[in-house]
């Protein structure tokens, strides 16, 4: 049985790949190689280490969204990697609204935008999740919530309304990292409740989202993993006769030359790198259904930023810094001065290490 199982390629070594492979050798395929374009497995999954101590940070995910369901969330937890989450940053649960003259929003304000904020976005689910039709034709999530607050702004003059406004903004850019995407305006208001979150909390795990993937490898042969492997081409769907003479309907060039047949190809490089490459990387090229999706879905640029000091900078009990960026105090927004300006928050994650993230 074991000589007719076919041949598989997997191309990327992030945490779809890693899983594809971890799962193959669970059954009893032995015949599969990973081919991994940079020098490390994991994508965007990166756990960094910032300090002798053991101290680490998220370069990439760093969330269990929801654990019902949650494939990581079983990983994490039947190897205990959750357990140290009670410790010292339980005790970590403030969250501050910083204007950028330092001075700190107040409760009030920052409870009646959530909430409203909070209110419009179910309100934008509804319309898939109801079945309801939009108001306009290719309505968006931006203008969808810019519309609506617009009536609730009404009500505030001079600089309550002002406040609101900022801190509106500065929620759309939590929601811009969440979605993926460079503006709300690009995301489809019909299609905006699909996406469902699975139920229960939200864990993080300390040991760093690295360790999970290190679990999933122990199944996997070293030798199986290839790395500094970038795929150049996928050639398919013909027949492909390797050096004994075998013959194979798949085979993936790598940038180095180096070749690999298989029956099967897998990939799982991300949908930035489809829509970057796609057109050159497939051979004959992929059916065009799958191209239109391709080019359809968008897809924008979420990153982080860690700053580390050399003592404490925060009172104990503080866990999130919300900045509240005023965009009329900038004489020109040119990304290339004022890139600074889309960190929507920083957590902190260790007393003296604050992380922000941003979309592009
Ligand atoms: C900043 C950030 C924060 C995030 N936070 C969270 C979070 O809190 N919780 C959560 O659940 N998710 C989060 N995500 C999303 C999560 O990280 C990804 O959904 C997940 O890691 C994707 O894994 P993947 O294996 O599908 O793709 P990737 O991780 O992109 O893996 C694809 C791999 O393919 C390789 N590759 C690309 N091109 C080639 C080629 N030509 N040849 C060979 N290899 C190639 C790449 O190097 C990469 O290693 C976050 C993502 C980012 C960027």
């Amino acid at each position: 049985m074991g000589e007719t199982k076919p041949k598989i390629v997997i191309i990327g070594g992030g945490i779809s790949g890693i899983a594809l492979g971890d799962y193959l050798a669970n059954n009893g395929f032995k015949d599969y190689v990973i081919l991994e374009a940079s020098n490390r497995t994991g994508g965007r999954i990166y756990t960094v280490n910032l300090d002798a101590e053991g101290h680490k940070a998220e370069m990439g995910a760093n969330w269990i969204h929801g654990i019902e369901r949650n494939p990581i969330f079983k990983i994490a937890d039947d190897n205990n990697l959750l357990e140290l989450r009670h410790g010292n940053k339980g005790l970590r649960n403030k969250t501050s609204f910083k204007m950028e003259n330092g001075e700190e929003v107040t409760e009030k304000i920052v409870n009646q935008v959530n909430l409203n904020y909070g209110q419009l976005i179910m309100q934008a689910e509804d319309f898939y999740q109801n079945g309801m039709p939009t108001m306009e034709e290719n309505d968006s999530v931006g203008a969808f919530l810019e519309r609506e607050y617009e009536d609730t702004l009404e009500r505030y003059t001079n600089g309550d309304r002002h406040i609101r406004e900022l801190l509106f903004d500065q929620r759309k850019r939590l929601e811009c990292c969440i979605s993926g995407c460079d503006s709300l305006s690009e995301v489809s208001l019909s299609e905006f409740g699909s996406y469902e979150e699975l139920p229960g909390v939200h864990y993080t795990i300390p040991p760093g989202f690295t360790a999970v993937l290190e679990i999933l490898k122990s199944s996997i042969p070293k030798e199986n993993i290839l790395l500094n492997h970038p795929v150049k081409c996928i050639r398919w769907n013909r027949q492909f006769p390797d050096p004994e003479k075998n013959v194979y309907e798949c085979c993936v060039e790598c940038e180095n030359g180096e070749k690999f047949y298989a029956n099967h190809v897998i990939c799982t490089v991300s949908l930035g790198v489809l829509k970057a490459a796609c057109d050159r990387m497939f051979n004959p090229p992929l059916p065009k259904m799958k191209l239109d999706a391709i080019d359809a879905v968008g897809f924008g640029i979420v990153d982080k930023v860690i700053v580390q000091f050399d003592e404490p900078v925060t009172e104990p009990e503080l866990f999130r810094v919300e900045l509240v960026w005023d965009n009329d105090l900038i004489e020109m927004n040119d990304l290339r001065h004022t890139w600074y300006r889309k960190i929507y928050s920083f957590e902190v994650v260790h007393d003296n290490v604050l992380v922000g993230e941003y979309d592009s």
